[in-house]
């Protein structure tokens, strides 16, 4: 189905502000696309999931679905041309052809305003609440045994543990306790690089439900080019599965979960001759770049902003500063006393090849 798009690709805010009025209203929070507003008018309407493939390589790869609701319930690989800046939980309309079925080629969409943003959170300076999580890393034979025993598996994720409950223990300072349990190994013979059907067969065979579910794949799936994959969450509603691709490294583990709460890749940047120079593009920017934190290349702690961001620094050790508000020399000079740490506002991502930093807003 070939359709036309009735926004063009990028709308501006001003746009977004009115289409936000048409659709908040609670009345209208439940009816069909074509009854709240004309623009959407033979949309696709629904729920973007995107996922980040960490690649051998040292690359990434983001993926892009979309949960439809409207005009029929469909999970739609989404084909963009150019970086749509999406992420996980974003209501969008969607326009361009369908191609094989269950998915689309974009050639427009538009952002459905969600709920308000997370605001402010008051607590004490120190003392950051306990946040516990569940996990279950499931072992699947996709056709060649396992790499790993249960018991092997329990080692290393959970108890005594080396590559992830102990590391999340630490690098949240104690507060974020990961439970759970090995189960498996079940079977799904894998040709393709299915891991969805992987998850909607085997799911069923979990006992117990987690907040986390860890897919591994006893043995290498050639045809999945990544080493992990996580689904994009943010920390006020995490996405619960990844998948592993016969690796069970500490950074890969604890980064898919990490993704599912959020975080995003920890890179560097080389600059020629200087710490940090005017023009940034004539830097050499690495994804991974950042040999501390899991988020990078590492098994260590994370960035402060990371460590801010999942809720670890209690009260003013972290400030959110927003664009609309005053520089950082014009703070008052009694919060200047303050331990703070710096992070910068604006899309979801790092993205230093443009030579602009951006973090998640
Ligand atoms: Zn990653």
């Amino acid at each position: 189905m070939h359709t036309r798009p009735s926004l063009p690709r990028f709308v501006g805010a001003r746009a977004l502000v009115v289409l936000g009025a048409l659709v908040a209203a609670p009345a209208c929070e439940d009816a069909t696309p074509q009854g709240v507003d004309p623009a959407l008018h033979d949309a696709t309407v629904g729920e973007v999931e995107t996922l980040v493939a960490d690649m051998p390589d040292g690359t990434s790869e983001r993926q892009y679905f979309l949960n439809a609701t409207h005009p029929a319930t469909a999970r739609l690989r989404l084909r963009f041309t150019a970086e749509p800046g999406l992420a996980t939980g974003d209501r969008i309309g969607v326009w361009g052809d369908r191609v094989g079925g269950d998915e689309i080629n974009v050639s427009g969409h538009v952002l459905i305003p969600n709920s308000p943003d997370v605001g402010s959170v008051t607590s004490a300076l120190i003392g950051a609440p306990a946040k516990p999580r569940t996990a279950v890393f499931v072992i699947v034979d996709v056709g060649g045994g396992s790499n790993v025993t249960n018991a092997m598996a329990t080692s290393t994720v959970f108890t005594p543990g080396n590559n992830f409950a102990t590391v999340y223990d630490k690098l949240s300072f104690g507060i974020m306790k990961l439970s759970g349990d090995v189960q498996g190994p079940f079977s799904y013979p894998m040709t393709s690089c299915d891991y969805n059907g992987l998850k909607t067969a085997v799911k069923p065979m979990i006992t117990g439900t987690y907040q986390h579910y860890m897919w591994y794949f006893g043995s290498k799936v050639s045809a999945c080019a990544w080493s992990g994959i996580g689904s994009e969450g943010n920390a006020t509603r995490p996405q619960s599965d990844s998948w592993y691709n016969a690796s069970t490294g500490c950074t890969v583990l604890v980064q898919e979960v990490g993704h599912n709460m959020g975080w995003m890749h920890s890179s560097t940047l080389a600059c020629t001759g200087a710490t940090f120079v005017d023009d940034p593009t004539t830097c050499k920017s690495s994804e991974y770049g950042n040999r501390m934190t899991p988020m990078g290349s590492g098994c260590g702690q994370l960035n402060g902003h990371d460590a801010w961001y999942g809720g670890f620094l209690g009260g003013c050790n972290g400030v959110k500063v927003t664009a609309s508000e005053a520089g950082a020399g014009e703070r008052p000079a009694a919060q200047e006393l303050l331990p703070r740490v710096p992070r910068a506002v604006g899309p979801r991502h790092v993205d230093q090849d443009a030579g602009r930093l951006h973090l998640r807003g």
